[in-house]
């Protein structure tokens, strides 16, 4: 058997999301709601845990890990975390990196360098400080832009990802493209995915067709599409005169199945194949009750069933849940 996981379309799967945390310090709207209900605490794996199934991971071809959450950085002793990987950098590991809202950067960038961690996605959907408010309802823009110099001027590359919504930042994303070209941060462009219970929002009200913004962007610039292969859902392009590549995730309007070279770990040790499929190994109850040393073929096992492809489905009358995780728990 080879030592690598490879699914059963051939597709190599060598980049892990982990998602360290279902909490966070914002409430964005497309995210949860305001009154969230998190996991009890034993059902989140320790930071030890975590470990060794990323080792797993890592002795089976991994590459890139990319930490999420929730905020990756609320979790307590996640420094810990990002030390124990960062060292495995260039010995199995290529690359580790996060996605955050930015709220603790100022405070971690530096550590972060030092550790390995030489990109960052950070979330930013308005440059406005009220309606940045609005969005996370509990956010502070300026120190989210805190964050970002900081990171920059340690010398961490930023990728802003904006969520596309409609009536709330269509009209701001070209003051954003102008702002990311100016500082030299990529920028992706992500349309809203129907995941988890988000209260009394509405989610069809929320989404923009990214198809929508890039024809309205077209007029404007001259885009031409590069091949950027990340395996991931992004198609990117180069924008005439700025000096970013953009991107599109388009999950509801474009397929991106076939090269996807990925799955997630969830907070709570379920490993999902695809972001928008429920099929599901529990990494956790191997680990807890047969031991580590089952991992490895779990492993093996569960890429076997990764699906071919995912199917969100988002309309005005149908339901607009495909997926009844929410993304804090799954790792965006
Ligand atoms: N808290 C961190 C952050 O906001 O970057 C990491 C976790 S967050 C779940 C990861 C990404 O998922 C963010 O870029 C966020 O905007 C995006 N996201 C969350 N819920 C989403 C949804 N329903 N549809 C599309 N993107 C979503
Ligand atoms: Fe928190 Fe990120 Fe979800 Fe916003 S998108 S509520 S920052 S986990």
């Amino acid at each position: 058997m080879s030592n690598q996981l490879i699914d059963s379309f051939g597709r190599e799967v060598n980049y892990l999301r982990v998602s360290v945390t279902d909490r966070c310090d914002f409430r964005c709207t497309y995210c949860m709601s305001e009154n969230m209900t998190f996991l009890p605490k034993k059902d989140i794996l320790s930071l030890e845990e975590l470990e060794t199934i990323c080792n797993v991971f890592i002795k089976l071809g991994t590459k890139k890990i990319r930490l999420t959450g929730g905020e990756p950085l609320v979790r307590k002793g996640i420094l810990n975390l990002i030390k124990n990987l960062g060292n495995k950098i260039g010995d199995g590991l290529d690359e580790l990196t996060l996605t955050t809202n930015g709220s603790q950067l100022e405070k971690y960038a530096e550590i972060l360098k030092e550790n390995g961690v030489n990109r960052v996605n950070v979330s930013l959907d308005h440059l406005d400080p009220s309606k940045f408010r609005e969005i996370t309802r509990w956010g502070d823009l300026d120190k989210v832009l805190a964050g970002i110099e900081k990171a920059k001027s340690v010398g961490i590359k930023v990728k802003i990802n904006t969520v596309a919504l409609k009536d709330f930042n269509e009209n701001n994303i070209l003051q954003m493209i102008e702002w990311c070209s100016l500082n030299e941060y990529d920028m992706t462009l992500i349309e809203v995915m129907p995941m988890g219970d988000i209260g009394s929002e509405n989610r069809f009200n929320q989404y923009l067709p990214l198809s929508e913004v890039k024809k309205r962007l077209s007029k404007k610039f001259k885009l031409t599409n590069i091949p950027k292969k990340t395996g991931g859902p992004a198609r990117y392009y180069k924008i005439e005169g700025k000096k970013i590549d953009l991107g599109f995730i388009t999950p509801l309007t474009h397929n991106f199945c076939e090269s996807c070279n990925r799955v997630r770990l969830t907070c709570t040790g379920i490993l999902y194949m695809c972001l928008g499929q429920d099929d599901n190994v529990d990494l956790k109850s191997i680990l807890r009750n047969k031991g580590s040393y089952f991992l490895e073929n779990s492993l093996f096992k569960a890429i076997s069933k990764k699906p071919k492809g995912h199917d969100f489905n988002i309309s005005k009358s149908g339901i607009n849940i495909s997926s009844n995780r929410h993304m804090s728990v799954t790792g965006g």
